[in-house]
């Protein structure tokens, strides 16, 4: 149990209009929560203050060697005023896993779900409330020593802030374009693709522009060994349903496991369909289409929920699914995951958790 010090804000922010639109990772809220870490002393002063600048040694080691983690998840209120978190002790496992492999000292899962629990509390009026939106909570840990030798630092900095963020995609579930990458890899296994780490996302920038240029809003990554096996896309994990079956790749230690390809991967075996974790090749999913059995493909992840995709292009063939549209699975897990998260179907998986 940690003992958090608050120090309210005496100059709250406007709240957002209720018609704007939120785009992701815009606007931040009245708190943050921060505690130091050092070496003999451990974890310390958990504090929630005004949200503002913090102040580094230019010679932080998370500027020069990138000693930095982070973790998604989202708060959700409820027609009846309730606000829920979405499974926030897979994040407090996940970020201890993501800490183990970056030298990083870890958090007890109990003090990061409830310094979770209240940020979330003292900014609840920040959770907006219209149709596809939620509190975006982004924790994060620094190294904060100052020093230039390569080694883990002996200092950090646990943060947390909020964002108030609208529908990933503003008109709808629309299918998204894939440009799967032969030239660039993601990660390797031994690496850090497994960790929720800013290095794996600097290390997938150059795909992306490349991707944009082409016409395509996002990339899906083949494996660094054989550039055949498929890993995952962008800040999502990927499922195809060929001949009824749902196959997703399995996790071979360079694909981040998701939180919400868990709870898909759950959700189908409830419902009774098939699902294969396992090794799957873009050669594979090539032939399914070209015989018409690739009946959907999508991507899971906090931000977007279930992303449907509608093209895919790789070297030079074009794959197109669905017609471009919605499958029906797709469909239906994202009504129903975001129907649990919103507290508007049953919770048969106690995957929500109450902030009270
Ligand atoms: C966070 C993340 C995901 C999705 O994980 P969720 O827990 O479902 O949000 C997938 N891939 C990468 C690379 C990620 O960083």
């Amino acid at each position: 149990m940690l003992d958090i010090k608050t120090t309210k804000t005496t100059t709250p922010k406007e709240l957002p209009d209720k018609d704007d639109p939120l785009k992701f990772g815009t606007i931040f809220t009245d708190h943050m929560f921060i505690m130091d870490y050092e070496e003999g002393k451990g974890w310390h002063d958990a504090r929630i203050i005004p949200y503002q600048p913090i102040s580094l040694e230019p010679s932080a080691m998370v500027f020069h060697y990138g000693q930095e983690m982070f973790e998604g998840l989202k708060a959700y209120k409820t027609e009846d005023g309730r606000i829920l978190l979405f499974r926030p002790h897979m994040n407090a496992k996940r970020t201890n896993n993501t800490c183990r492999r970056l030298c990083i000292p870890e958090i007890p899962e109990e003090d990061f779900v409830q310094a979770i629990k209240e940020l979330v509390k003292i900014d609840k009026a920040w959770i907006p409330t219209k149709e596809g939106t939620s509190l975006y909570i982004r924790p994060f840990i620094i190294a904060t020593d100052p020093f230039l030798g390569v080694r883990p630092s002996h200092t950090y900095k646990f943060m947390i802030i909020l964002s108030p963020v609208g529908p990933y995609y503003p008109e709808g579930l629309n299918p998204v374009k894939i440009w799967i990458e032969d030239e660039y890899v993601r990660a390797v296994k031994g690496g850090i693709g497994e960790a929720k780490a800013g290095g794996n996302y600097v290390a997938s920038l150059k795909a992306q522009i490349k991707a944009y240029e082409e016409g395509y809003s996002q990339v899906l990554w083949l494996d660094g060994v054989h550039r055949k096996y498929i890993e995952e896309v962008g800040a999502m994990n990927i499922f195809f349903k060929i001949n009824n079956v749902v196959v997703t790749p399995k996790l071979n230690g360079s694909i981040l496991p998701g939180v919400t390809r868990d709870s898909v991967i759950k959700m189908c075996n409830h419902w009774g369909i098939k699902v294969e974790e396992r090794l799957i090749s873009i050669d594979e999913v090539y032939n399914a289409h070209k015989d018409g059995l690739l009946e959907e493909v999508f991507g899971t992840g906090t931000a977007a929920v279930i992303s449907p995709v509608g093209h895919l292009r790789w070297e030079n063939h074009i794959m197109q699914v669905e017609d471009g549209g919605i499958g029906p699975l797709s469909q239906k897990l994202y009504n129903t995951l975001t129907g649990i998260q919103l507290g508007k179907i049953e919770d048969v998986y106690n995957w929500t958790v109450e902030v009270e």
